[in-house]
């Protein structure tokens, strides 16, 4: 008898059930991938992280290193060896956490997990035997999987969904990206940097949409720079192969004359879905909400008890950071601890160059809930650092309370706004003013150092602008 089995080893699974395990509970995790780690390490986060560094790289060594005095002749692109580089750090990462399990002693099935009733669930192996595991208490960690979009057939090799993008036999000579989300405009980016011409299409009048409307026009401008073509407001309402490759219809997102684009790839991006296929949710009674999610409570609990749901598969943002801490929180309160999980403090950033990365509410946000706020930028242009390296476009937002100058939403898009944005998120979780973040020592040169004075810039005071 178990205390818990997991079912699904993405980051929200493998990660409830290490820290169930050093909990003392006796834990089991069901993955039927062959691979731990889920969506994020296998088809996510890490392969779209590693073609992003490597693109950049190749980019830089054909137009970026000349500027600096460095010649680089001959510069060509070995894709088999890109893709080989990629899967080797998927592997050895996945690899590590069938090293942690065997750490923790938590038990790594291999099998398709289904819910029979609470307490019992079945595990279908590879040859259709199925055996059957007792456990006081059940977390669903399922995650999540690619939307479709009717019209639209993906086949994984001209029609993708970021799973094939994320292995294409040769660079497209035209990649057309249905939705100008994250994942899309990432793996756009990917292809662009290698040769492709990228177009966007996207049926609302923006792109990435939840991101700062300034910030995410900025990065518009940019990728425009970069290559990218936009048709926004604009749907696609077919997709026929021909033979060279593709042939959409797109219409006006409001209706209207009917176009033609022909590319030889799509990548179709339009977000993703809960993913409980075969799960057993019906016959075990949990709920699921009408776009397929889990409802659960603030102990994750679903309205059956003794069963659990994290990650992609209940609400909120579709993030691994988002999915890991859920798995933390979740396994504490099964040992009876009482974490807290602060929702509006989960960063989000875009993996573009120049990223973009936020935590907390956007201007349109403050302006809809009419709280009065403040704001204060700095330019990237003003950063030491930033023109040190050669990468100053962007700038840090800092949206302040008008009275009493908490930080209510930090915005970045700029070089590494990933990694700077962790400083802006600690300040938020411990409800820091932009005073604080101002009065905070910042090592010069560093990026980190506009976050400081967009901190000033609340206040009109910041020193280099
Ligand atoms: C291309 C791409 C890039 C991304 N980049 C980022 C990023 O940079 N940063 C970020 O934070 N997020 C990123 N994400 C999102 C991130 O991958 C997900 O939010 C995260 O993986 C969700 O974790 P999870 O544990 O909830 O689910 P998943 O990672 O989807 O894991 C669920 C696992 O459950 C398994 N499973 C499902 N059903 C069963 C069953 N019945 N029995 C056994 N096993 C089952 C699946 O095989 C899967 O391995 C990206 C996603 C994609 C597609």
């Amino acid at each position: 008898m178990y205390d818990v089995i997991v079912i699904g080893g993405g980051p929200g699974g493998y990660v409830a059930a290490i820290r169930a395990a050093q909990l003392g509970m006796k834990t089991a995790c069901v993955e039927m991938r062959g691979a731990l780690g889920g969506t994020c390490l296998n088809v996510g986060c890490i392969p779209s992280k590693e073609l992003l560094h490597a693109s950049h790289l190749y980019e830089q060594a054909q137009s970026g290193f000349g500027k600096l005095g460095i010649k680089v002749e001959g510069v060509s692109l070995d894709l088999g060896q890109m893709m080989k580089a990629k899967t080797q750090v998927v592997r050895g990462l996945t690899k590590g956490i069938e090293f942690l399990f065997k750490k923790n002693k938590v038990d790594y099935v291999i099998g398709k997990g289904r819910i029979i009733a609470a307490g019992h669930v079945g595990v279908t192996d590879a040859d259709g035997g199925e055996q059957v595991l007792a456990t006081k208490n059940i977390i669903i960690a399922t995650g999540s999987e690619p939307m479709p979009l009717p019209g639209v057939d993906v086949d994984e090799k001209t029609i993708v969904s970021s799973t094939g993008a994320l292995s294409l036999a040769a660079v497209p000579k035209h990649l057309v990206l249905i939705g100008g989300g994250i994942i899309g405009l990432e793996m756009g980016v990917v292809w662009q940097r290698l040769g492709a011409k990228v177009t966007v299409v996207e049926f609302l009048d923006r792109i990435v949409p939840g991101v700062d409307l300034e910030l995410a026009k900025e990065m518009q401008k940019l990728l425009k720079k970069q290559g990218f073509d936009f048709r926004l407001s604009t749907k696609v309402t077919k997709a026929e192969r021909t033979a060279d490759g593709v042939r959409l219809s797109l219409e006006p997102a409001v209706g209207g004359d009917a176009e033609v684009l022909e590319c030889d790839t799509v990548l179709l991006a339009i977000g993703r879905r809960p993913f409980t296929v075969g799960l057993g949710l019906i016959e075990a009674g949990v709920e699921v909400d009408p776009r397929g999610r889990i409802p659960v409570n603030g102990q994750f609990q679903t309205n059956i008890p003794g069963i659990y749901a994290i990650g992609d598969v209940i609400a909120g943002p579709m993030l691994a950071h988002k999915a890991e801490d859920e798995g933390v929180a979740c396994a504490e309160m099964l040992a009876g601890q009482h974490p807290h999980i602060d929702y509006n403090c989960i960063p989000g950033v875009v993996y573009t160059h120049p990223e973009i990365a936020w935590v907390g509410q956007t201007e349109e946000d403050l302006k809809s809930a009419g709280r009065a706020y403040k704001v204060g930028k700095f330019p990237f242009m003003a950063n030491s650092r930033a023109r040190a390296v050669g990468d100053a476009d962007g700038f840090v937002k800092i949206l302040a309370d008008t009275a009493t100058d908490e930080v209510l939403g930090v915005h970045i898009i700029g070089p590494d706004a990933g990694t700077m944005i962790a400083e802006a998120v600690l300040a938020m979780e411990f409800k820091a003013s932009a005073e604080d973040i101002a009065r905070t020592c910042h090592a010069h040169p560093t990026l980190n150092e506009a976050l400081k004075e967009a901190a000033f810039a609340v206040d009109s005071r910041a020193i280099h602008a």
